[in-house]
């Protein structure tokens, strides 16, 4: 349970999670859905998350490296991982033989997947990735795409590989409106329909990420891979809130007030001294700072609860601490100060942090570090 005595800490609300999971089943229809669990569940705690999401009916988990899937395995994680960010020479024995599914996005990886399969003395479970437009990771249309698909169903044929997935993913979903949505769309079916009359039998094809999912029906084919939906955060404004989905915001991060002192008019606050006193004033000082990650780009943005008023952070945040001007307030020492969470108590929303800072709502939860404890409700 959370003590007092915690400098700071990131209550993650499991239940919030395992209703988010529920909520986004509902939307994917027949599709099943994986839970997006990669760097470390977008700062939320990947094992308890992922062991949360199974619970509530998630039936894959996705990690972007193996090291990531491998650990989900060594934690006593069941069911089907994908794991889609591989570099020559990567684990993928070790996946093979823990029953993980491997993302290949070219020739060299199919190789590397082959000879690792010789070795287990097992077939890699694969899943082919196609470039549809997002123009970074997988294989592009054409004649790669062509080469890629004959070399799996040759790798297929011999019993080193199982061709288990197509898939790729989208570059604006996030802006529902942009027209490489539908462009990817028409690519994904031309390019999964080519594999498929060849003879690629895949068990799932997907493209949907968490904006795909909530707001566009057809894009959500077999399987829906959500991330930032999961843990009741927006994609984007354009996309709309967490509420207007049924998602709740599953990480309030707050800290208890390390000093409440008077100061008077003129009193320069903070490296750069970036911020100076207007009048006689209290200032507070948050004891978290950019090595929790809490950004530098919200020094003098960034809004924080203290004492039922929104307060602003005053000149820069350092590495360990920031200041609150508290505008003649002298709440106790130790007093909560609430960076952001779902917004019950007033409390400021990740995505408010996100806009304070210029960012996307994705990087504000995802970079908490772990000197700060998680604390799981
Ligand atoms: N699929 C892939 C390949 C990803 O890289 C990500 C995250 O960036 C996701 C799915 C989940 O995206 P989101 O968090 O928008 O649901």
């Amino acid at each position: 349970m959370p003590t007092a005595a915690l400098r700071a800490r990131a209550e993650i609300d499991l239940g919030a999670l395992r209703a988010n999971v529920r909520a986004l089943r509902a939307r994917a229809g027949d599709a099943a859905v994986m839970a997006v669990v990669k760097s470390d569940a977008y700062g939320h705690g990947a094992v308890p998350c992922a062991r949360e999401a199974l619970a509530a009916g998630a039936t894959w988990l996705g990690t972007a490296t193996a090291e990531e899937a491998l650990a989900l395995r060594a934690a006593g994680l069941p069911g089907r991982i994908l794991c889609w960010l591989w570099v020559p020479g990567g684990p993928w024995r070790q996946a093979i033989e823990a029953g993980i599914d491997v993302s290949l996005s070219g020739m060299w990886a199919l190789r590397e997947a082959v000879a690792a399969a010789r070795e287990a003395g097992r077939p890699a479970r694969v899943q082919l990735k196609a470039d549809t437009g997002l123009g970074r990771n997988g294989c592009q249309p054409g004649e790669d795409w062509a080469d890629l698909v004959a070399a799996a169903l040759r790798a297929q044929a011999e019993g080193l590989v199982r061709i288990t997935g197509l898939w790729s993913h989208f570059a604006c979903a996030d802006e529902p409106s942009h027209p490489s949505i539908a462009a990817q769309l028409a690519r994904f079916r031309e390019m999964t329909a080519y594999a498929e009359e060849r003879g690629v039998r895949p068990e799932v094809r997907h493209i949907a990420n968490s904006p795909a999912t909530l707001t566009l029906p057809e894009s959500r084919f077999d399987l829906v891979r959500t991330g930032i939906a999961l843990y009741g955060v927006s994609p984007s404004p354009e996309v709309g809130t967490p509420a207007d989905f049924g998602l709740r915001p599953v990480m309030t991060l707050s800290a208890s007030l390390a000093l409440v002192k008077r100061t008077p008019a003129g009193h320069g606050v903070s490296y750069g001294h970036h911020y100076v006193t207007s009048g006689d004033t209290t200032l507070g000082l948050v004891p978290v700072g950019y090595a929790d990650g809490v950004p530098r780009h919200a020094s003098g943005t960034g809004p924080v609860l203290v004492d039922g008023k929104w307060r602003t952070v005053a000149g820069r945040v350092a590495m360990d601490q920031f200041v609150v001007d508290l505008g003649g307030d002298e709440p106790p020492v130790g007093s909560e100060a609430v960076l952001f969470g779902p917004g019950d108590r007033g409390e400021p929303t990740a995505e408010d942090w996100a806009q304070a800072c210029g960012t996307i709502a994705y990087e504000i939860v995802t970079r908490i570090g772990t000197r700060v404890p998680r604390v799981y409700v």
